[in-house]
């Protein structure tokens, strides 16, 4: 089975680095990650549109924003992930900025591969992922942005399913699974592993 995952929100902590970003920026006190509560910032108090724009401007000209960004699933997640990658054909889509300053997809790799994925292979696009989706004729796909999530749902056959984060929790589409953690795609792929216990999806 194909499978495509988002990194950003699903393997690689963005949220964390990117307020501390914002907060450098605006020289204002700790922005509360709980404040976020949709994916793109807005509605937010004194965030505007223009500021998480030059901020993620700024990111997209910094390799080392990228380098060193936290990983999400455990060890032990990022092992099941690349035996997973061994047997299926295990693919990345993002929808991170290419520059010509540097490339963003080695840097992309090289972070995939310090995580234990042998041989990462990443999509970048600008379009809708849909459209890579069905290029790719990927059958299962994870992202954490519910706007991606809806469009692949909607737009492709493939099963779409969203990690829990506090700023996707206000979203529910039937065709969209919500997930605690990757253990829930382990567990679905493979009923019978041992490894994937199902995690319980707190209420929101
Ligand atoms: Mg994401």
């Amino acid at each position: 089975m194909k499978i495509a995952l988002d990194i950003d929100g699903v393997l690689a902590d963005f949220v964390t680095p990117f307020l501390q970003l914002l907060e450098r920026r605006v020289g204002g006190p700790a922005i509360d990650p709980a404040s976020i509560t949709d994916p793109n910032f807005q509605h937010h108090p004194y965030l505007t549109k223009e500021l998480i724009y030059d901020c993620m401007v700024d990111a997209s000209y910094d390799p080392e924003f990228w380098r060193v960004l936290a990983p999400l699933p455990s060890p032990e997640q990022w092992q099941a992930l690349n035996r997973l990658s061994r047997d299926n054909e295990v693919v990345f889509i993002t929808h991170r900025w290419v520059r010509d300053t540097y490339d963003i997809n080695q840097v992309t790799c090289d972070w995939l591969r310090g995580h234990g994925m042998d041989n990462p292979v990443v999509h970048f696009t600008q379009e809708v992922k849909s459209q890579l989706v069905r290029q790719l004729e990927v059958e299962l796909f994870v992202d954490d942005r519910h706007e991606n999530c809806e469009d692949v749902a909607t737009q492709t056959d493939a099963v779409v399913m969203m990690p829990h984060r506090p700023y996707n929790q206000r979203f529910a589409h039937p065709k969209v699974q919500r997930i605690e953690d990757l253990n829930e795609l382990f567990s679905y792929l493979n009923p019978n592993s041992v490894l994937s216990v199902p995690s319980i999806v707190k209420p929101s």
